[in-house]
């Protein structure tokens, strides 16, 4: 029998072209505050242009993101076509945005990366039964989105869909930026560079100028590889 790792796959999935992101926001007012956050800071990259879909830009923006609220959280990974949801669960944090977003951009979960498996080790017997599928490696690797990051807004916790209380995943390396695995407060460092890497077709040159130096400085100085006890 096959493990549930064994086999990387993931359709290939959809960037946005010219790494421009049209958005409706359709969550009540005071959630949009902790949403308009999470754009903002997508902004600040230098990588994306969000637009706001309106009546008069409409045609020109076939397809979009639709900022809902949901039961969860949840994001198609990618770009689907058409008003493609972002669901948001009520009392969802700014981190929780950053993490669908960064979902509806292209990005998996880190923790499913190519090469988790020399970063984490996942215990399988731990797992929720109808959560296995959400530790599934893919084919993203180095080459797509540069440093392995267990601090990543896309990774998961320890403890995450554990059914006995004992971890799900376990850091091989120390972690030396001051945020925890499966944190959801902001983008990390490499998170920047993972989507400046992604996009950088998309984005042009701006992005390969400013970040491919803070990719050789950022791989370098965070992480060690020594197991954690
Ligand atoms: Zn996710």
């Amino acid at each position: 029998m096959k493990r549930a790792d064994e086999t990387p796959k993931v359709p290939r999935i959809k960037l946005w072209p010219r790494a421009v992101v049209p958005y409706q926001i359709e969550v009540p007012p005071e959630a949009s505050v902790e949403l308009q956050r999470a754009i903002d800071r997508y902004q600040q990259l230098r990588i994306f242009s969000f637009v706001l879909r309106t009546p008069e830009n409409a045609e020109e923006f076939p397809d979009y993101l639709r900022f809902v609220t949901g039961k969860r959280n949840f994001s198609h990974i990618g770009k689907a076509g058409g008003g493609q949801e972002v669901q948001l669960a009520p009392g969802f944090t700014t981190g929780n945005a950053l993490h669908e977003i960064g979902h509806a951009l292209g990005r998996g979960h880190e923790h499913c990366r190519s090469d988790r498996d020399d970063y984490v080790t996942i215990r399988w017997e731990n797992i929720d039964t109808h959560a296995i599928i959400e530790f599934t490696r893919h084919w993203m690797g180095p080459a797509e989105l540069g440093h392995y990051d267990p601090t990543s807004i896309m990774h998961y916790s320890k403890m995450t869909f554990t059914k006995n209380g004992n971890h799900t995943c376990e850091p091989k390396v120390k972690v030396r930026n001051g945020l925890l695995m499966g944190q959801r407060k902001q983008l990390s460092d490499l998170d920047a560079v993972a989507f400046g890497r992604l996009y950088q077709q998309e984005s042009g040159q701006l992005y390969q100028q400013e970040s491919g130096q803070l990719y050789q400085q950022e791989s370098g100085r965070l992480y060690q590889q020594e197991a954690e006890r």
